[in-house]
């Protein structure tokens, strides 16, 4: 039996499915991730990426914080991939629960999945600092660098930065779904930003399956370990 065999019958023959990933399973639709050559780590800026997506960055120069963020966070255009395509079809064929993410792409709602669970919140949705006031991505995208309030406050993105907490009602219901979970698949991801990363100690099932291009250090847990891309993996399961 191949892999990819191994993990269609892991799938179907699991009573609960989670989904935990991150940025690498964006890559495919052309969003780059952080870590990989080419990701945004390893190009140059005049300050380190950690550094201008942290909130003190944010309060201190919203004008440098806003040009990264609109050039290397947002990508409007990019469409879901074989991945996100494959984990809308398994959830509404009832073989997964949910899906965890610290993407904050909105790729995963794009592909029809209903049960995603933003660690890292969403582009998507933005907020006013001062009245609270709702703004979509479009809205964002056609408003100045720094993007105002009709009330004059800031705009924030709903995405946790550096030195911000997690939501934690999404904490405890991804906890809750990787503590149910009988089979856990991690897709895309380095798992070396904390406290997401962590969530997946919370496993108490019987499979851990890992999809990635480059090795994690939770590899050494996992039944089933596919090194490649996750695109093409998840999209060749027949369901
Ligand atoms: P990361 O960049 O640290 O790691 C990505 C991992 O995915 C790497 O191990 C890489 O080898 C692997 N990978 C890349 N392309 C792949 C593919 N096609 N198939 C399989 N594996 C692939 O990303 P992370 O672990 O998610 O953590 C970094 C942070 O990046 C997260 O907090 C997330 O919020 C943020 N981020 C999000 C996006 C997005 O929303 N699309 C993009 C960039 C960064």
């Amino acid at each position: 039996m191949n892999d990819i065999q191994k993990l269609h019958e892991l799938i179907l023959n699991s009573r609960r499915t989670v989904f935990f990933g991150g940025a690498g399973v964006s890559t495919e639709s052309g969003i780059p991730d952080f870590r990989s050559t080419g990701g945004l780590y390893s190009l140059r800026y005049k300050y380190p990426p950690e550094q201008i997506i942290s909130h003190s960055f944010y309060i201190d120069q919203p004008e440098e914080f806003f040009r990264f963020y609109r050039d290397k966070m947002l990508a409007p255009a990019a469409q879901p991939n074989p991945a996100h395509t494959k984990l809308a079809q398994m959830e509404k064929a009832g073989l997964l629960s949910a899906v965890i993410t610290q993407n904050i792409d909105g790729l995963h709602q794009l592909a029809g999945s209903k049960n995603v669970l933003e660690l890292h919140g969403s582009v998507h949705r933005n907020y006013c600092e001062a009245c609270g006031k709702f703004y979509s991505l479009e809205d964002i995208m056609s408003m100045p660098l720094v993007p105002l309030c009709e009330c004059g406050g800031r705009i924030k993105p709903d995405v946790v930065l550096y030195e911000e907490p997690l939501n934690q009602n999404t904490v405890q219901c991804a906890v809750r779904q990787i503590a149910e979970a009988q089979l856990l698949i991690i897709g895309g991801t380095s798992l070396a930003v904390y406290p997401a990363a962590g969530l997946i100690n919370y496993f108490e099932g019987s499979d851990i399956v890992i999809i990635n291009a480059s090795p994690t250090s939770a590899d050494r847990r996992a039944s089933l370990l596919i090194a490649g891309r996750i695109g093409e993996v998840l999209g060749s399961i027949k369901i």
